[in-house]
């Protein structure tokens, strides 16, 4: 049965006359040029080479040499600690200020930096002996992460590693791996408030009626296990799939919501900190697993797949369609494609014009200011910040900062987005000509060195400077860890970099993604990819043979219709029918898909 069959079983309303799944035509596979601004540009820290793309790639030089290919570390990237000036957290300490119930206090001491974060992240738990590295090291997007993701639980209260613990639900069933089973009912909560603000699986789940559109679907999935991602797991378990997870980040897992998954049965090997063997092994024990094979693949960063390609390539044989979500991920599909070494059909869901609009717009413009407030308390109104790019990701933060009474200033290269600027109300600068006024400087713009040194130089006392763009490339922070400049590490993901006469700045998350790293991520931006996921997923398996090939394939139009007519009822909105005329008129099918695929939104 095809998505378009379940969909229109399952619209009510919305779509009436949804075509069958042999009147609708795959969409054409896209190539990374034909669509999707957001992939990944020429760039050695994303892109990589056909070599790194390809899954037989080893660990390589290449990680350290040009980046880390986002499926490797790179250990040059790290912060160094010996190159560093450290200032002592016990001169640093002693300064009073008077608490808003007037009494005085002595400031808080600050932390010594720890420049080995990452590294002592991965191996907080000493390692077994045996327990190496399985393959290419941990790759960026299993480290950068989602906070909204992050645990409410602390999962240093108990340093028994879960992969030395035995654990069963309380039916008796121990295949999975989590840190701790006791959590399952605070985990049962999370879920439920997730639910409130995933509006179009819950729709999902009802419109099916009992129909199982993925009834014989063995879905092995790699994602960040959140509570959203458990909204998503039970949907797609009460459309008929069997699934086994692991996660996709060794940080962004919520321990309570994997007790809870594993509690209602689900398959799960995954916990919060992680280390970069765990990470492996999780993969492998979701994979490797007797008398179960999967049929469908639901990444998100390439991980898993390449997994898959790499130790079981025989398991492609019975695949029906990879589903990936992030950037990097599809970005490695195409380069598979184009080395002939895709054996199944691939979803690109990251370029759906709904989790585009989602994930860059709107996204941002929610989590902007909740970043930069959780780490820095700053106050918006009348300060002068520079956004650099006005994209989406640009245009999100710039609507954000211009409604909270900041005086907002743009850089561009494009003379569109430069104009659009204009027309929005913003001024449109040069970084030099605004550097030393500025007090918050953003980059969005997907490039790299946008923020070079000779700007930090400029910058004034107190200049917040992060990223909202690309990785860690836009900002360059490499160029800060010189021996003449201090660190100090002041709150997590906040830094203040200390010139020699006392100048400091502060710079947020390293020069990651801010709201990634600092802030949370609303849960209807993720329902609207996961409502995407599950579709895709829905095609894939129930597509009838050839309608897709050996390549990668933007949800059809159609769909991504869907996802956003699924979500629709949330805000009670009424949409307008096309009345016959009307849709002759403009050559339309009344139920759509309403605009061509070179619309752009
Ligand atoms: P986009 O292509 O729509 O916008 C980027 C803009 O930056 C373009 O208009 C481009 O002309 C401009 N630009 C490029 N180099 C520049 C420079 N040196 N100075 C000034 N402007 C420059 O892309 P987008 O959708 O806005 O995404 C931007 C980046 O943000 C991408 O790397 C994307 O992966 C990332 N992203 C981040 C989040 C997040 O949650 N933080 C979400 C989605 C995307």
């Amino acid at each position: 049965m095809s998505v378009q069959v379940v969909a229109a079983k399952m619209a009510e309303v919305e779509l009436k006359d949804v075509p069958t799944g042999k009147d609708l035509p795959a969409e054409s596979p896209v190539t990374p040029t034909s669509e999707g601004k957001n992939l990944p540009r020429n760039d050695p820290h994303e892109a990589g080479s056909a070599a790194a793309a390809s899954p037989t790639a080893e660990p390589s030089a290449k990680a350290g040499e040009g980046g880390t290919g986002l499926l490797t570390p790179n250990p040059a990237k790290m912060p160094q600690a010996s190159s560093m000036k450290r200032s002592d957290p016990q001169q640093n300490g002693g300064e009073a200020f008077v608490n808003r119930d007037g009494t005085v206090a002595e400031a808080p001491r600050m932390k010594k930096i720890q420049f080995a974060d990452q590294k002592q992240e991965f191996n907080k738990r000493p390692s077994k002996i045996g327990r190496r590295s399985l393959s290419r090291s941990i790759s960026q997007s299993s480290t950068d992460s989602y906070s909204s993701a992050a645990s409410y639980t602390d999962s240093s209260d108990d340093e028994t590693s879960p992969r030395d613990k035995q654990q069963k639900n309380s039916k008796g069933n121990g295949d999975f791996c989590i840190k701790n089973i006791k959590q399952a009912d605070f985990g049962r909560r999370e879920i439920e408030i997730a639910e409130q603000e995933m509006p179009a699986l819950m729709a999902l789940r009802k419109r099916a009626q009992g129909e199982k559109p993925l009834a014989g679907a063995k879905i092995v999935g790699c994602t960040h296990i959140t509570a959203q991602t458990a909204v998503l797991m039970e949907t797609l378990s009460a459309l008929g799939a069997q699934c086994r997870w692991a996660a996709c980040n060794i940080y962004s897992t919520q321990n309570e919501v994997a007790a809870a998954l594993a509690e209602g049965g689900f398959s799960v090997f995954a916990w919060k900190g992680e280390s970069e063997d765990d990470f492996w092994w999780c993969i492998d024990r979701c994979v490797n697993v007797e008398g179960w094979q999967p049929n469908m693949i639901l990444d998100d960063g390439g991980d898993l797949t390449h997994w898959i390609y790499k130790k079981y390539p025989s398991m492609f044989k019975k695949i029906k369609g990879i589903v990936e979500e992030s950037v990097t991920g599809v970005h490695r599909l195409y380069q598979l494609s184009k080395a002939g070494k895709l054996c199944v059909p691939a979803m690109n869901v990251n370029d759906s014009v709904t989790k585009q609009k989602f994930d860059n717009l709107y996204c941002c413009r929610e989590s902007i200011l909740d970043g930069l407030k959780r780490t820095t308390d700053v106050m918006f109104g009348g300060k002068q910040v520079v956004v650099c790019g006005y994209g989406e990701v640009g245009k999100g933060c710039c609507a954000a900062l211009k409604a909270m009474g900041s005086i907002v200033y743009v850089t561009e290269i494009d003379p569109i987005c430069a104009l659009q600027a204009c027309m929005d109300g913003f001024r449109l600068v040069k970084l030099t000509e605004v550097i030393r006024q500025v007090d918050i400087v953003i980059t969005c713009t997907g490039n790299k060195n946008v923020v070079v040194r000779e700007n930090l130089d400029r910058m004034k006392n107190g200049c917040i400077v992060c990223n909202m763009g690309h990785s860690n490339t836009e900002i360059d922070v490499a160029s800060l860890r010189t021996p003449e400049l201090t660190w100090e590490r002041v709150r997590s993901q906040v830094d203040h970099v200390i010139w020699p006469d006392g100048k400091r700045i502060v710079l947020l998350a390293e020069g990651r993604l801010l709201n990634l790293s600092c802030s949370t991520v609303p849960t209807f931006v993720l329902s609207i990819t996961a409502t995407t996921q599950a579709l895709a997923l829905i095609e894939l398996y129930n597509a009838p043979e050839g309608r897709y090939k050996q390549d990668v394939y933007l949800l059809p139009k159609k769909m991504d219709e869907y996802v956003a007519s699924l979500h629709l009822p949330t805000f009670d909105a009424h949409l307008t029918e096309l009345s016959d005329e009307q849709a002759k008129y403009l050559g339309l099918n009344k139920n759509g898909p309403f605009k061509p695929n070179y619309y752009r939104y």
